[in-house]
């Protein structure tokens, strides 16, 4: 069987190569992704898959850090001119944009894919020097740029899909190849678990290209997410002429430096690692005017659960006493959220069963990032369940990172910046690795 998956992956290898480089240059952030969501939908359909689209793979008010309702209509424009699928697209007005696709093939577990689909509020390098631009496929929308891979993770997800269609007399049970938005700023995932994608899944692996690391290197069991509450906060006090009349002001300009100097000061905690940090501060109007307002963008983490409790619980307790500090209104809103979640090992042997078969992996130890994934969401959905969840990280080092390390160069060319780009090589291998897993999760047992 496996032979017939390196067969059809090897056959549609340079059509992943197009997907890519076509969501690449289309590339679309969180709860704009209609292009990209659509042509997966459309996609699928054609495949012979069940489409969900719309509330029955999202649930709208579980969406977090939602954009402006222009700016949302704006780009859905935007999609439309760049080749949206027209039908699809209608059903995703307003930020509607996940898609599952789902197979139906009898008794059996619930196997489910997931793979994300947003890109990042970066613009592109347009330089020789980034292949995307040297080749003509650099991102065409402003401030948007596929530089975390998730485009790639997309075109994988393509693959997979095909692979499966075309050898679907060998599964036994569902699957659900979920496309999830918005994983940037970790906004998405909830409201797909929200909408019910997740109740009857038994296996769900997620996957994730990882730089740093070259292509046919892989960690089964991806882990150690730190759980993340990231937050806006708006203070409110009162403008006065600073020279005539400051008393009368109330600034919510001290408040808001009181406040961020005091996040800071948060104290350790001796149950594990936490961090805070404010990433962006805009106050005030004018010279001669006290500062009647102030926005904070920040966000908090811990290793666990109950830490990130703990930081976010002690961040509002400052932001309140800073505000009161000054008399100015506080406002919080949540704009994102992940929860800090554990690969199953007996899943995540089992892939790395499936890819010792299949040859040519080199295996990695899980390593703990720091970082925080949404996936987290649906990881913990399938596991209180009672299934199992393992996400798979893939090398797909382009530019040398570990090289580039010794020469000081990692910082500008890593996930997040704008001379992110991967080693394409990566798609047929995950193709592989996802089609054949599943496959095995699949498939027919002997009847009792
Ligand atoms: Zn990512």
């Amino acid at each position: 069987m496996v032979e017939a998956i390196d067969a059809i992956a090897a056959e549609i290898a340079p059509k992943l190569i197009g997907y890519r480089r076509d969501f690449h240059r289309h590339a679309e952030s969180g709860w704009v992704e209609y292009r990209t969501a659509s042509l997966v939908a459309r996609r699928l359909a054609n495949l012979g898959y069940t489409v969900h689209v719309g509330s029955t793979a999202l649930s709208d008010g579980e969406r977090m850090g939602l954009p402006e309702p222009a700016f949302l209509a704006a780009q859905w424009e935007r999609a439309r001119e760049q080749g949206a699928d027209p039908v699809f697209l209608e059903e995703m007005r307003g930020g509607m944009t996940g898609v599952v696709g789902e197979l139906r093939r009898g008794q059996g577990p619930t196997v489910a894919l997931r793979f994300d689909l947003d890109a990042l509020d970066i613009d592109e390098d347009q330089t020789p020097a980034h292949r995307p631009f040297r080749e003509g496929f650099a991102s065409l929308n402003s401030n948007m740029m596929h530089a975390c891979g998730h485009d790639a993770h997309t075109a994988i997800g393509l693959g997979v899909a095909e692979v499966l269609a075309r050898v679907d007399d060998r599964l036994r049970g569902t699957l659900k190849l979920i496309f999830q938005p918005a994983e940037e700023g970790v906004r998405g995932a909830k409201a797909m678990v929200a909408a019910g994608v997740l109740d009857d899944v038994d296996y769900l692996v997620g996957h994730h290209v990882r730089s740093g690391s070259a292509v046919g290197e892989i960690i089964c069991g991806m882990g150690g997410w730190a759980a993340t509450v990231k937050f806006d906060a708006w203070l409110q006090g009162a403008p006065a002429h600073a020279g005539g009349n400051p008393q009368s002001g109330r600034n919510a300009l001290l408040a808001a430096a009181t406040a961020i100097q005091n996040l800071y000061a948060i104290s350790r905690h001796g149950g594990g690692s936490t961090r805070v940090n404010v990433g962006r501060l805009e106050a005030g109007t004018g010279r001669n005017v006290i500062p009647a307002h102030a926005h904070l963008v920040a966000e908090t983490r811990g290793e666990t659960q109950e830490l990130s409790d703990y930081m976010y619980a002690r961040a509002m307790q400052v932001l309140e006493a800073a505000a009161g500090m000054y008399s100015c209104e506080l406002l919080v809103k949540r704009m994102g959220e992940a929860q800090s979640a554990q690969s199953d090992q007996e899943l995540s042997e089992r892939v790395q069963r499936v890819a010792e078969r299949m040859g040519g992996f080199r295996f990695f130890a899980p390593l703990s990032t720091g970082g925080s994934e949404d996936f987290t969401f649906m990881m913990r959905r399938v596991q209180q369940q009672g299934g199992m969840a393992t996400s798979v990280g893939l090398g797909a080092d382009y530019h040398g990172i570990s090289q580039a390390a010794t020469e000081g160069r990692d910082g500008v060319l890593g996930a997040h910046t704008s001379l992110f780009d991967l080693d394409e090589r990566v798609l047929q291998v995950a193709v592989r690795l996802l089609s054949a897993v599943t496959l095995d999760l699949m498939k027919p047992r002997p009847a009792l």
